[in-house]
């Protein structure tokens, strides 16, 4: 199992150690020559989604990884991750990969105080410990898309076939199950 970390921006070295805990494989995705790579999985990390989908621009990466993703690469995007699957981000127009069937609103608790900590539930794993900073949530999915998780009244988690969002940081916390959703996609195992 070897597992692909976009690495343009933002928190990919949190999610290489997290794989690294529960002896996963990963590599850095920084270029062309990198995506070529043999994966099963990609992990889109969080940091700032509009200076990530530049450099996806800019480094050719965009439609080779949009193509991948929409013909069922096992995805993990958290954060900005989620926000560069989103069909849809409320009053933007720029482009994103789109390959999920969500809409997204960001940085929608504040810019400044919009960071936090909470436990909710995740479905079919019960409490799960979640890390907010400057985050989105997901303000509807469309008939594609599943919600996994809400917090506060709004979604925070989904997934479309082998396509995961959060909303919040499973690298920040020490619990691993979300890692374990995405390994499962791997092995053909979604619920
Ligand atoms: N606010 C960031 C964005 O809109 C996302 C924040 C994060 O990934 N922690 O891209």
């Amino acid at each position: 199992m070897r597992v692909a970390v976009l690495a343009l921006q933002g928190a990919f070295a949190e999610h290489r150690r997290a794989l690294a805990e529960i002896g996963v494989d990963s590599f850095e995705v920084r270029n062309a020559a990198d995506w070529r790579q043999p994966k099963d999985a990609l992990i889109l990390p969080g940091g700032e989604s509009t200076v990530q989908l530049k450099l996806l621009h800019d480094l050719d990466l965009y439609e080779s990884v949009r193509q991948d993703v929409a013909a069922g690469l096992p995805t993990l995007g958290t954060c900005a991750g989620l926000i560069l699957l989103a069909r849809e981000v409320e009053h933007e127009s720029a482009a994103r990969l789109g390959t999920m069937d969500i809409v997204v609103k960001r940085n929608a608790y504040g810019r400044q105080l919009g960071s936090f900590h909470t436990e909710a539930d995740f479905q079919g794993l019960g409490r799960v410990p979640m890390t907010f900073i400057r985050a989105p949530y997901i303000e509807r999915v469309g008939p594609g898309a599943e919600a996994l998780a809400t917090v506060g009244g709004h979604i925070v988690a989904a997934r479309q076939g082998a396509q995961i969002v959060t909303a919040f940081h499973p690298e920040l916390d020490s619990d691993r199950r979300i890692y374990h959703l995405l390994l499962d996609c791997c092995r053909g195992e979604t619920e």
